[in-house]
């Protein structure tokens, strides 16, 4: 999969304030004092580099509450003017596009729900042509990479070239601790497609609630995240939209307060050698795994080929729970996790079999 998009550094606009870059708001701008109050709070504190709010609610069921609609935007321009900070809102529509940028909003964001249709997201990109607003796509509600970089590229064609994107995690069948699956690896395999796209968290939606937002947060932050972006209510008991994940502005303060920021490449000239010292070690036995591993393949099929030629089946599952059960007894014993022992014998097995099955297939004469 090939990924061209044309992007200007984040820093170039939207500076963070401070590290971590935050960007924080209520779910839904619900009345002016509310948006106001919030705003407040967290503008004072200096650690907020941009105010979100959203105008137009894209909701699962109809009847719940689904945005204060366009005169919201006027209280957001109120509360950009009162704190200084810049605003960002979700679009759906050109019509959401035109209307806010009308407004002055200085961020337009693609929620998950539109970035999951490729019409929503062309209507989108259409109605931005000749604009150079910054945008940030949130990743599709399924885990499917290929909408996520469609969406991108297509604002991008518009000419957007102040991109980013957002992580806000996958729906799952699953049940798990989690409202969205974070499935890092899809993001992590975005920025290997795009190093220079700016990737942020939305620890929020991940989460579902406000008790996992701190370890969500910090864990972005340790996979190179760019920034976070996670609502905050002046009463998130009341919130119309999202109660139970939005924080209090001094919870979210407090939080950012303890989140570590780790380095990327330490400056400590004795921290570099031994890292170094230790990735060499790590280099070697990664070349001897994969050497043994090649030894390994080369014995089944020989295995395979002997099999062939005295008509014994591929498959024996006597030997296979056999082998299993003695690797991952002997894994445990040097404290490896047995989940990852068995995930990585399976694997080995599977690559076996398809040889095994390869060798049976062709016409080699027997004995
Ligand atoms: C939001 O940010 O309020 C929102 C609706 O998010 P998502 O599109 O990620 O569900
Ligand atoms: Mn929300």
């Amino acid at each position: 999969m090939k990924l061209n998009l044309t992007v200007q550094p984040l820093t170039t606009w939207l500076p963070a304030k401070q590290q971590p870059l935050v960007i924080s708001g209520p779910c839904s701008i619900e009345t002016e004092d509310q948006l106001l109050a919030t705003a407040h709070l967290l503008a004072k504190s200096g650690r907020i580099s941009a105010l979100r709010a959203g105008v137009w609610k894209p909701r699962t069921r109809p009847g719940e509450f689904e945005g204060i609609g366009s005169q919201g935007l006027q209280w957001l321009q109120r509360a950009k003017a009162e704190t200084g900070l810049p605003v960002a809102v979700e679009v759906a529509k050109g019509e959401h596009v035109e209307q806010a940028l009308a407004a002055g909003v200085d961020i337009l964001w693609i929620g998950a729900r539109s970035t999951a249709n490729p019409f929503t997201v062309q209507e989108i990109a259409d109605a931005l042509r000749g604009s150079d607003v910054p945008v940030m796509v949130k990743n599709p509600v399924n885990p499917d990479i290929s909408l996520w970089i469609g969406a991108l590229e297509r604002i991008n064609n518009a000419g957007i070239q102040k991109l980013a994107a957002i992580s806000r995690g996958f729906s799952s069948f699953e049940k798990s601790a989690f409202r969205n699956e974070p499935m890092w690896e899809i993001g992590i395999q975005l920025k290997t497609l795009c190093p220079e796209l700016p990737l942020l968290c939305d620890p929020s939606h991940i989460c579902g609630n406000r008790e996992l937002i701190p370890y969500i947060s910090q864990k972005a932050l340790d996979l190179e995240m760019n920034g976070l972006m996670i609502e905050a209510h002046m009463d998130p008991g009341t919130a119309w939209t999202d109660a139970k994940q939005q924080m209090t502005p001094d919870d979210l303060l407090d939080m950012i307060e303890h989140l570590t920021i780790r380095q990327e490449t330490p400056k400590d000239k004795k921290v570099i050698d031994r890292l170094e010292e230790l990735r060499k070690k790590i280099d070697k036995l990664d070349d001897l795994i994969i050497q043994k591993l090649a030894e390994r393949m080369d014995v089944v099929e020989q295995i395979g080929s002997y099999k062939r030629d005295h008509d014994i089946t591929i498959l024996q599952l006597s030997r296979w729970d056999e082998i299993r059960n003695k690797r991952v007894h002997f894994s445990k014993a040097l404290k490896l996790d047995e989940s990852f022992a068995n995930d990585f014998l399976d694997l080995v097995h599977a690559e076996s079999i398809r040889r095994q099955t390869a060798i049976m297939n062709n016409t080699a004469v027997k004995e």
